[in-house]
């Protein structure tokens, strides 16, 4: 199949589906100042994400996971949708996009006033207790932690408290991945935006779609096992592409 890099010929796609669904990794953030796990610059250059952000580095060196976390949280703070998410936002309003399924913790999308987003690996605004899984907000981490004792505690059992995000050696968030799951496979065209691809299960989502007959666009700065099987290649900034997507949809953004 011939790859097709032009946003006007997406657009004019987009037009005419009935379903279409987005999946987004954390690509379409950095332009937000939020650093991607695997490019040059990423957030794991140098660090080994299963040793920082695994169930098994919370129980054996939670000092160094709290920092990580806390870290995240701050850079979290001052970061703002960019065009891509308000592009993105834009469409859903104007019910072009039917749903956004985000890998991404940052709640980026809604910020950028997205309403149906499946976050499939958790989100940063959340702390969950792993004993009796009660939800809090994030500002129970949001302390210094410098010995065992300062470890974050559930207020309900006392429990260990963490970001509510799915660590390494953890399954996903069961309700999120089987909708994520029903609406890949309903989609009649699915865009994936800001993703190597490289993570699974969600990096399966693509496959489904396309088994249940969609046309597949991915939008990233680096290619992906995938590109073979989609009809548009879009090589640019997700916060270039985006904006000019909408346009050519006619959508204000
Ligand atoms: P990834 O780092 O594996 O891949 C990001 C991809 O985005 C890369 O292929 C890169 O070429 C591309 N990219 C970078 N900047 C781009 C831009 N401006 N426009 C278009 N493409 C761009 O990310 P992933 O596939 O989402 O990896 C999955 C894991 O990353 C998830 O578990 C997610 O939770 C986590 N993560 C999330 C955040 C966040 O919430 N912002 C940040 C870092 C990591
Ligand atoms: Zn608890």
């Amino acid at each position: 199949m011939a790859i097709d890099n032009s946003v006007e010929s997406l657009a004019k796609a987009l037009k005419s589906t009935k379903h279409a669904v987005v999946l987004t990794g954390a690509g379409i953030s950095t332009e937000s100042g939020l650093p991607d796990f695997r490019s040059q610059s990423g957030l794991w250059k140098g660090v080994d994400p299963a040793r920082v952000a695994s169930l098994t580095a919370l129980h054996r060196t939670p000092i160094e996971f709290y920092q990580f976390y806390r870290h995240r949280l701050a850079r979290l703070a001052g970061a703002q949708p960019n065009p891509a998410h308000f592009a993105l936002a834009a469409l859903q309003r104007a019910g072009i996009i039917k749903v956004i399924i985000t890998q991404n913790i940052d709640g980026l999308h809604q910020a950028a006033g997205a309403t149906d987003v499946i976050e499939c690996h958790g989100n940063l605004r959340e702390a969950a207790c792993l004993d009796c899984r009660v939800i809090f907000p994030a500002d129970l981490l949001d302390r210094e932690v410098n010995d065992l004792k300062d470890v974050p505690r559930c207020p309900n059992c006392g429990g260990t408290v963490k970001p509510n995000v799915i660590l390494f050696e953890e399954p996903l968030p069961r309700e999120a991945f089987d909708r994520a799951w029903d609406e890949a496979r309903r989609s009649d065209l699915f865009l994936v935006v800001g993703s190597s691809l490289e993570v699974g299960p969600v990096n399966m989502l693509p496959q489904v779609a396309l088994q249940g007959g969609a046309r597949l666009a991915i939008c990233n700065l680096s290619s992906t096992g995938i590109d073979p099987l989609a009809e548009w290649v879009i090589t640019e900034k997700a916060g270039v592409a985006l904006p000019a997507l909408a346009g050519a949809v006619g959508v204000e953004i």
